[in-house]
């Protein structure tokens, strides 16, 4: 029996997660769960997966969650602190599928205890990839990527010579707006924006990928995960979504990876690994697949594309800055504060602000400085001047 605990676990990823857990009874038993503001889903899942604890974020939820779980015999809690404890219960797998900067300190509380860490949460390699990796060494946890790219990319290094790898190339579906006229972006509202023509998403990942700030989060979790330099990160548009990541090797080789957009791939490899069992996922008929098609990303459609190399380059703290930047940008957008274009803009005036103030130059940042910069990134993003650039 593998103990298992879902952070995120009433999210997109993690009700998928909960999905292939319960299709296994005998194999997983599960101990922590956590959600936010849906605790009648959380709830359910708990009762479900006879977790040991069911947490909300929130602790104007805790009551709701308490009377749901009446008589269950299910522990309840409530806060962020909550959330770090339960990751940090002894487990076996974690699953990091809390969205945003907010999923870094359990995943940390995760690796503290050495669990396997099944890694959702690209924001946690954005803001703290070094760290991340070092406690991870230090407490002999391992990380599993998750994000369907990184998954891929991880099953095509199997078995490989990692000095012989030249690049990684990333495909992106280019958004909802891949094909739109370029003068019309601006207008586009947030509806628009969350609707993704492949993959079924929670709403604020799928408006990242209208942005491409999904796939700049993307290529910077690949350069920490995976040890490669900047320019070892490659990105083409692919619309079909059927190639998820490709390496190249020094003798020319090119491993991909394919397989029908369906997250429950990535998310089940990683909870078998390192074996491969059966999943429910549909098989591809590639002559009814046909053909597919691969274009270089525009630079005036995608600037979080540029942003991202240079977040790569400047380093120390840029990551957190720029992933918090874009948190905020995303809220302003959401809320109509914003256009869409303009979500670009902010992110590149904090990062321009912070760094021309040195604010962003720290060699090995703790959590602390990571934290720090997060907040100061936020607090910048919301001052009026930038939002109405
Ligand atoms: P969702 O928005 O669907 O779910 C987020 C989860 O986190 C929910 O359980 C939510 O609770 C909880 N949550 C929200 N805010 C907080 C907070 N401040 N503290 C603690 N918990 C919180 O997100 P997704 O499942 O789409 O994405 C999760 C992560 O996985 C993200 O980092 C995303 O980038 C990554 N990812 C997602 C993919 C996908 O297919 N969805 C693909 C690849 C990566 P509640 O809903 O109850 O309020
Ligand atoms: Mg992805």
């Amino acid at each position: 029996m593998r103990r298992v605990s879902i952070l995120g676990a009433t999210g997109s990823i993690g009700c998928q997660t909960v999905e292939l857990i319960e299709a296994a009874p005998d194999r997983f038993e599960t101990v922590a769960l956590t959600g936010g503001r849906n605790v009648a889903l959380l709830a359910d899942q708990a009762r479900r997966l006879k977790a040991k604890i069911a947490v909300t974020c929130h602790d104007d939820c805790r009551a709701e969650l308490t009377e749901r779980l009446a008589g269950s015999g299910i522990a309840v809690a409530s806060g962020d602190a909550a959330i770090a404890e339960a990751a940090a219960m002894p487990a076996d797998w974690v699953m990091s599928a809390i969205v945003g900067a907010a999923g870094l300190v359990p995943g940390l509380a995760a690796i503290g205890q050495g669990a396997t860490l099944a890694l959702a949460n690209k924001e946690t390699m954005v803001a703290a990839g070094p760290l991340v990796l070092a406690e991870a060494a230090r407490h002999g946890a391992t990380l599993l990527p998750v994000d369907s790219e990184h998954s891929a990319v991880f099953q095509a290094l199997a078995g490989e010579d990692r000095g012989a790898v030249e690049r990684v190339i990333l495909t992106a579906s280019g958004g909802a707006f891949r094909d739109w006229p370029l003068e019309q972006l601006a207008q586009a509202t947030p509806e628009q924006a969350a609707t993704h023509p492949n993959w079924a998403m929670g709403q604020r990942i799928t408006i990242d990928s209208a942005s491409m700030f999904n796939k700049a989060l993307e290529v910077i979790e690949a350069k920490e995960l995976f040890g490669l330099a900047p320019a070892q990160v490659e990105v083409v548009i692919h619309p079909e979504s059927l190639i998820h990541a490709l390496v190249g090797f020094s003798d020319g080789a090119l491993m991909a990876h394919m397989g029908a957009p369906d997250m429950r791939h990535a998310i089940g490899y990683a909870l078998n690994w390192p074996e491969r069992r059966d999943l429910p996922v549909a098989r591809l008929d590639l002559a009814a697949v046909g053909s597919m098609s691969f274009r270089a990303p525009e630079d005036a459609r995608y600037p979080a594309l540029r942003l991202a190399r240079r977040v790569m380059e400047e380093g120390g703290l840029a990551g957190a800055a720029f992933n918090a930047a874009k948190e905020a940008a995303l809220d302003a957008f959401i809320d109509r504060r914003i256009g869409f274009m303009q979500m670009a803009q902010v992110v590149e005036r904090v990062l321009d602000t912070m760094s021309r103030d040195g604010a962003l130059r720290v060699d090995s940042p703790g959590l602390d400085a990571v934290l720090g910069a997060d907040a100061e990134a936020r607090a910048r993003a919301a001052r009026t001047d930038f939002l109405t650039a």
